[in-house]
């Protein structure tokens, strides 16, 4: 059964009962009254028949003592009888002959008023017998006076009582005598007469109430008397017209009741339907303030607020897809450091709701240094980057240990080093130790490899105020776990670049990052009209060391001999190792006179400090060692790289073939002009220790002049003018393991390596 069904039965049982209580109740009080007047009233009609026939009775006694005690007895019966005392006298001597009688006497059987018949006995007269005595008392016969028991008769007494009067004929069953009552009531009477006893009331079928009156002492005649009820006629109609109005309006209202009492839990059931379904966008009307109306009025709010956080969810994780795609792209398939730190720094500002943020990488071990911030431009005014060194602040403590931190900055502020905030968190990103746990941030931990801390991440001021919490940590420490291993990669890759492009045993750049230098320079030469100078350089009689030496204390010639070509040449050139005790040095912006200054150079660094070895005795000696150079100048002797490389080679042969241990210039081509630059004289690097090439000016090919070509070399000069040659002195070091450089070399780790 519904609810709707149940709350109708309910509403239906309070209403409708007492309803039909009260009709019930009307009813047989009425009932009750009304058979309590009846009774009253049947009661006090007994009384007046019992009187009435009583009186009749003395009538009749009064009119046979009348006619008795006259002599006339015909005269006197007459008299009787014309004036009404009794309808029949009749006279009768002492045998019971009928002596005298008037006329048309009722017919028998006549009931004496003294003695009541036994039941059976039918009555049509009344009659009083009186002895006829003579003077000494003897009988001489009756007198009897008579009344009709006819319907005129009851009648009259149903006049005198006010109700029905039936005389029962005594014939069994019982029958009808004579009745003041017509048709139905006749029959109603009838039936209940046969059960009647003593003066109890009845009441009959259709409404009457009915009671004996006689026979009995003084009133011999068997009477019933009986009335109609007082009860308004259709009044139990009238109530049960009034309970089934009151059924049908009790249904009809507790239907009503029920269906409003139900109507929002159904829309409420409906609506939890759909949600459960996935429409957060259902809404239950309400219609009214009660318990329902409160509890349609939480569920709008349970459906809106699901909403809400549904689409907050639906868009941050949107927002975490896009980060993880873009985050996952990125570290799969760049190895570009800035982007990837711009990567992870947006991702975790977008992940905490974070105002502001960095990334900062160690520096040669010794501090953090912003390589990517957002959001700082007011904390950190200026165009210098964030340093902080490390072990200081914040950050510099999150590096030094390894250990996050998260919290409120102290109002007097942390550290100077650092961007001021209210609340800030920091996670250190690191990576195994490649170079060793001795590195400075190594973090070795029990049984796992030790890590290097490579940055830390930072974030300040959580949007809303709130300080950072444990899940912002967890989020920022899985950021900074792919921080560590985008890092990393970078790193590595750079590292196997970097090896792949150098020497290991010098150190210096190998032949293939020649070829491609010496291509890139050439091509940069021609592009804005600038020289390039090539030294292709070759131990002397290095064969004789490895014979004599070892082939260890060979090694070590050659990779002090790298050493120093790095310490006498400027950060922009590049020196390689091409291959056994071959060597090239690329010298941009550098024209045939600087280049023969740093051959010159290079063959006294080379020359006048012997190289100190262990030979196979293992005692230490040092080594004289000499270096042959040949020079060659794009544009003056080639117009290639590989030309000009040959041209070098050629140059070198020629210094192999004079007496070794000095340089020589190429031959100028005989093809085109030797292009002069004219530039001017001086001896060595100007201020800003950049090499100057001038413009092109005429000059005689073939005026070979030795000019102001260093001291000490007696080389042949095959290119022109040498006054207007300017040489320059390195000023820098460089190569893959010598100082900072930049432009178009490999990448290089920040810190150095
Ligand atoms: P020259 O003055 O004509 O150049 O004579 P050289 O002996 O230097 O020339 P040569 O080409 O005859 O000998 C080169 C030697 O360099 C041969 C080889 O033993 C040695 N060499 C080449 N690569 C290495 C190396 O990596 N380590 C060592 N120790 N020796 C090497
Ligand atoms: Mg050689
Ligand atoms: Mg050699």
């Amino acid at each position: 059964m519904t609810l709707r069904g149940r709350l109708t039965a309910a509403f239906l049982a309070v209403a409708f009962g007492p309803v039909l209580l009260g009709a019930v109740f009307v009813a047989s009080t009425v009932a009750a009254v009304d058979r309590s007047r009846a009774t009253e009233r049947l009661a006090v009609a007994a009384t007046a028949v019992r009187t009435s026939v009583d009186a009749l009775c003395q009538q009749l006694r009064a009119a046979a003592d009348a006619v008795a005690v006259t002599a006339d007895h015909a005269g006197t019966a007459a008299q009787v009888v014309s004036r009404g005392l009794a309808t029949a006298v009749l006279v009768t001597d002492a045998t019971g002959r009928v002596s005298y009688t008037t006329p048309n006497p009722p017919p028998p059987p006549w009931r004496d008023c003294a003695t009541p018949e036994p039941p059976g006995a039918s009555v049509s007269a009344l009659v009083v017998r009186v002895q006829l005595r003579d003077a000494a008392g003897s009988a001489l016969g009756t007198v009897a006076a008579a009344q009709p028991v006819d319907p005129a008769f009851v009648a009259r007494l149903a006049a005198v009582t006010g109700v029905a009067v039936t005389l029962l004929d005594g014939a069994m069953p019982v029958q009808v005598a004579h009745t003041t009552e017509s048709g139905n009531g006749r029959d109603a009477v009838l039936a209940a007469a046969a059960s009647l006893r003593d003066e109890r009331v009845t009441g009959t079928i259709d409404g009457r109430y009915v009671r004996r009156a006689g026979p009995a002492a003084g009133q011999p005649l068997p009477l019933v008397l009986s009335v109609p009820s007082d009860q308004p006629p259709g009044l139990h109609a009238v109530l049960v017209g009034v309970v089934l109005l009151a059924a049908l309006l009790g249904v009809a209202v507790a239907w009503r009741l029920a269906r409003v009492t139900t109507r929002p839990l159904v829309e409420l059931a409906v609506a939890a339907d759909r949600v459960a379904t996935g429409d957060l966008t259902v809404r239950v009307p309400v219609r009214s303030g009660d318990e329902i109306g409160r509890l349609a009025v939480a569920f709008n709010r349970m459906t809106r607020e699901t909403g809400g956080y549904l689409a907050a969810l639906t868009s941050s994780r949107d927002q975490l897809r896009g980060h993880l795609a873009v985050l996952g792209d990125t570290l799969a398939s760049t190895h570009d450091l800035p982007r990837i730190l711009r990567l992870i720094l947006h991702s975790a500002l977008a992940a905490t709701g974070a105002r502001a943020g960095a990334v900062l990488l160690t520096e040669q071990g010794e501090q953090l240094v912003a390589r990517c911030s957002e959001g700082l431009d007011d904390r950190w005014p200026g165009t210098a980057p964030l340093r902080v060194p490390l072990g200081c602040g914040v950050v510099g403590a999150v590096a030094a240990t390894g250990q996050p931190r998260r919290g409120r900055a102290e109002p007097t502020g942390s550290s100077s080093d650092e961007p001021p905030c209210r609340t800030y968190i920091a996670v250190p990103f690191a990576a195994p130790d490649v170079a060793g746990a001795d590195a400075p941030g190594a973090t070795p931990a029990a049984g796992r490899p030790a890590e290097v801390v490579l940055g830390v991440l930072a974030l300040y001021d959580r949007l809303g105020g709130e300080e950072f919490d444990d899940d912002d940590l967890a989020t920022l420490r899985t950021f900074a776990r792919h921080a560590a291993v985008a890092v990393h990669n970078v790193r590595v890759h750079e590292e196997a670049q970097r090896l792949s492009l150098t020497d290991p045993l010098t150190g210096l750049w190998n032949y293939r990052y020649l070829r491609e230098s010496l291509r890139r320079e050439v091509e940069r030469a021609s592009r804005f009209g600038r020289m390039v100078s090539v030294l292709a350089l070759d131990l002397d009689r290095f064969k004789t060391v490895n014979d004599t030496y070892g082939h260890a204390a060979g090694d070590t010639v050659l990779a002090e001999f790298a050493r120093r070509i790095r310490g006498e040449i400027r950060e922009v050139d590049l020196a390689f190792r091409r291959g056994g005790e071959e060597f090239v040095v690329l010298l941009p912006e550098t024209d045939a006179r600087g280049a023969a200054t740093v051959a010159e150079r290079l063959g006294s660094a080379v020359r006048d400090t012997p190289v100190t070895v262990v030979g196979h005795a293992g005692a230490r000696e040092p080594i004289q060692v000499t270096v042959s150079i040949g020079i060659a100048v794009f544009p003056d002797h080639a117009d290639t790289g590989p030309q000009v490389l040959a041209a070098a080679d050629e140059a070198l042969y020629a210094a192999k073939a004079a007496t070794r241990d000095t340089w020589r210039l190429a031959m100028p081509r005989e093809s085109s002009p030797t292009r002069e630059v004219p530039v001017s004289v001086v001896a060595h690097s100007p201020a800003d220790g950049l090499p100057r090439a001038g413009l092109d000016v005429p000059a005689g090919p073939d005026t070979p002049d030795t000019g102001d070509l260093p001291a000490g070399s007696d080389a042949v000069q095959h290119s022109g003018d040498p006054t207007a040659v300017a040489g320059t002195t390195g000023t820098g070091r460089t190569g893959p393991t010598g100082g900072a450089s930049s432009g178009p070399h490999p990448p290089r780790h920040a810190d150095g390596r």
